[in-house]
């Protein structure tokens, strides 16, 4: 798979990563990748909170406005 943003621009560049928001692929320089905290209450432990990560393309970074 080739990254998206590459490819109209006429480059192939090999993808590393899926955005989230519209599926396609990007490359490590078309890639915003953000990191979020993910709450969890488990039964029996006290709550904590996990790192997550996601990958999305610059448009739909842009459209989140992150
Ligand atoms: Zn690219
Ligand atoms: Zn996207």
């Amino acid at each position: 798979m080739h990254c998206l943003d590459c490819h109209s621009q006429g480059v192939a560049s090999p993808a590393l990563g899926v955005c989230r928001g519209c599926g396609a692929a990007v490359c490590a320089n078309h890639a915003r990748v953000t990191t979020y905290q993910v709450h969890r209450r488990p039964l029996l432990a006290p709550p904590s909170e996990t790192p997550a990560r996601s990958v999305r393309c610059f448009p739909c970074a842009a459209a989140d406005g992150r």
